[in-house]
């Protein structure tokens, strides 16, 4: 520094004392000098009273568990059996090393500009293109390209959910949905999603409350992994269309089956056009491309694209460019072959491991595909209880009460198996065991 400002070695070291004593720079001995963090003491204390600020029309309390969930750092001797991640050792990061030198090569500066809120034109083709091979009939313009399909249920919600509206859902079912409506004061009706559909509740539902919509995951839900079979979706179908009632099907997981393929999706049986289909790459590439899609009737995706253009104009040109290359080039169906065949060593190593350590004390069934194992305690301890002791050992899981309306659930909940190398997963299933039965013993 003196050599550079010319100016002595002993001004600039006098110079650096003074910063310091400032607390503007901090040195560390045998490292250097640096730019001090800012302390509290910089910080404005705040004389505004924030929270009679915050809009009345907010619901409170809400919960932040997703906020959670996706901020909590893994470390190297943590097992996040907890969010819903894919594993990052397995993103095809070569293949997007590749397309993105490419990809950056061919672009000028209109690329840098902005594009029609409902999302890059070339990208929706590629997805009509996609979604035509699962039956969902579609054109480009029958698609809005959403930030995160977390985006596209906040759109929905906006528009077809008013205060006091009823919304049906299953339950369990995505805890991030029931935030949603919730937060949009809608009313929640529950339908047990095990064993059969319980289609002469729902039927018992649209007559009393005439709800505006049913949000359902028919193919490896999320927390429980239930796959709703063919005759089911024709019966769910046949008695929305009667009732004219609109479906949200929310698909993240359909493509990563570990045995037979799901049957098609509602979207793909709809007769009556009645059915909204949302996806997403972040479980089947990853998820910070934050990019998912509403498939629906234009009526739908022109109303929501007018939402959306208030809320961020249009979701980020990078990763719209990057996916239109990377199904352009037919590298997804590769990237799937390989990460169902790991993931289904994943889900049968822990469900092995499970069986191996926990025997009578829990029980669960093993997905068809997916995500998740959902485990139901067979004791007298609650899974609350469970993740306070297990967090202890560095180990992670999303307890049942967080996927239900109604106060459910504290016997429940969910695993991840797709996070971590086999390994890891199997260790982390010896510590919950032996966090149960800790437990147990007291
Ligand atoms: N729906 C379901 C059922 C999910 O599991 C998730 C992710 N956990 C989302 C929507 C949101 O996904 P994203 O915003 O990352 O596309």
């Amino acid at each position: 520094l003196a050599e550079l400002l010319k100016v002595s070695r002993t001004t600039a070291i006098n110079a650096y004392h003074q910063l310091e004593r400032q607390k503007m720079v901090r040195t560390r001995i045998g490292s250097g000098t640096y730019i001090a963090e800012l302390s509290s003491h910089s910080v404005p204390k705040a004389d505004i009273p924030w929270h009679q600020l915050f809009s009345p029309h907010l619901q409170t309390p809400l919960s932040s568990i997703i906020k959670e969930l996706v901020s909590t750092v893994v470390s190297s001797d943590s097992i996040s059996l907890s969010a819903g991640m894919p594993d990052p050792a397995l993103y095809p990061l070569d293949a997007f090393h590749d397309l993105f030198n490419l990809t950056i090569k061919n672009l000028d500066s209109t690329d840098f500009g902005h594009i029609p809120t409902e999302g890059y034109f070339p990208l929706r083709q590629e997805l009509a293109r996609y979604l035509n091979q699962k039956n969902i009939f579609s054109q480009p313009d029958d698609i809005l390209v959403s930030t995160g399909s977390q985006q596209a249920l906040y759109l929905l919600t906006k528009v077809l959910l008013a205060p006091g509206d009823y919304v049906i859902v299953e339950s369990p079912t995505y805890l991030g949905a029931i935030q949603m409506f919730q937060s949009a004061g809608a009313r929640i009706l529950t339908l047990p999603a095990a064993g059969r559909f319980p289609l002469s509740l729902m039927e018992d539902y649209l007559i009393r409350y005439r709800p505006k919509l049913l949000y359902i995951l028919p193919t490896f839900q999320n927390p429980n992994g239930r796959l709703i079979p063919l005759n089911e979706r024709q019966e769910i179908l046949s008695l929305a269309s009667r009732h004219r009632l609109a479906i949200i099907e929310d698909d993240p997981y359909g493509e990563l089956y570990y045995g037979e393929a799901p049957p098609p999706s509602l979207k793909a049986l709809d007769h009556y056009g009645g059915v909204i289909y949302l996806s997403t790459f972040s479980k089947i590439l990853f998820p910070g491309l934050r990019t998912g899609w509403i498939a629906a009737p234009a009526a739908v995706i022109n109303r929501v694209a007018l939402e959306k253009q208030y809320m961020d104009l249009h979701s980020n040109n990078i990763s719209q460019w990057l996916l239109t290359n990377f199904l352009g080039h037919n590298l997804l169906e590769s990237h799937l072959k390989l990460v169902r065949r790991e993931y289904k060593k994943r889900r049968d190593s822990a469900a092995r491991a499970l069986r191996r350590h926990l025997e009578t004390l829990i029980s669960f069934s093993v997905p068809g595909g997916g995500f998740y194992l959902w485990c139901h305690l067979e004791n007298r301890i609650t899974s609350r209880q469970l993740l306070h002791e297990v967090t202890k050992e560095n180990v992670s899981f999303v307890p049942g009460e967080a996927f239900y309306a109604d106060p459910l659930g504290e016997k429940e909940f969910r695993l991840c198996f797709v996070t971590h190398r086999e390994e890891l997963l199997q260790e982390g299933v010896k510590r919950l065991a032996q966090a149960l039965h800790a437990l147990m013993k007291n």
